[in-house]
Parts: C-alpha cells; structure tokens; sequence
C-alpha cells in the first residue's frame, strides 16, 4: 500500500502545515502602495482628512494622482492631500469624487496635478468620472 506524506514524515508534514502560521505572525505592518517622502508626511502631520474633518482619525498623505500614472513630481508636497486611512481606500478604489473638498483650499495640489498630468486626465482621476468626453477641434 502506497503511504500519503503524513505517513511517510509526519514531521515535515506537521512543519508545513504550521509554516503559514508562523509566516503569519512574522508579517509587517502592511506599507502604503506609495510611500509618501518625509516632506509630504510634514505636510499632513497636523492636517485633518479633508473629506471627514474629524480630528479624531490620523490622516496619510494621499497622492492626487497615483504615483503610477504620473511618477514626475510624485515626492513634491502637492502631489498628496490629507485623507483619513477610509477615505484614503475609497479614492484609491476609484469610489470617491475628491473635487469638491480640493476648491479653494486644495487649489495648489490641483493646479500641480493638472500641470503633470494634463487638465481632462485630472478631472477624470479626481472625480472618477472616466466617461467625460472633450470635443474635438473642428479644423
Ligand atoms: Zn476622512
């Protein structure tokens, strides 16, 4: 009869099956996707989340455009704003329209956003409104 891997070495098995606990509790505090440089956690140490404004809840230097799509500028301190850990999630995840907590407060970040990245492709990040169409010249 053909034993299984238990049977064989019921220790190595045992040592498997416990691995991905142990690599469980070794694990690190999970990073952010983008990490923000020292002068863009400066810069959201004190703020509140512009979304929620409660005090309560620390806030991370969210970046406008995501660092992927515009990797020129992605250090420089307009490139983030503050938002809370949940707000932060819901405009990652393309769930949240930023643009009406960026006027007039936020206009810097949105000005350098659209000098990197272009004025259609900003609105379109922003607010995720991915649909907005612009006319084309008639020549
Ligand atoms: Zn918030």
């Amino acid at each position: 009869m053909k034993r299984t891997a238990l049977q064989r070495d019921p220790q190595a098995t045992s040592d498997w099956v416990n691995r991905s606990q142990r690599s469980t509790a070794r694990k690190q505090k999970p990073r952010a996707i983008s990490p923000a440089s020292p002068a863009q956690r400066a810069k959201c140490r004190l703020a509140v989340c512009i979304v929620c404004q409660n005090p309560l809840r620390p806030v991370q230097p969210a970046h406008l455009i995501d660092r992927s799509l515009c990797p020129e500028g992605a250090d420089d301190p307009r490139a983030v704003i503050p938002l809370c850990a949940a707000e932060h999630r819901a405009y990652d995840q393309h769930d949240l329209d930023l643009l009406p907590y960026l006027e007039p407060h936020y206009r810097a970040e949105l000005a350098f956003a659209v000098e990197r990245f272009g004025l259609v492709s900003t609105y379109k990040r922003v607010t995720g409104d991915w649909d907005v169409r612009v006319n084309e010249r008639a020549d």
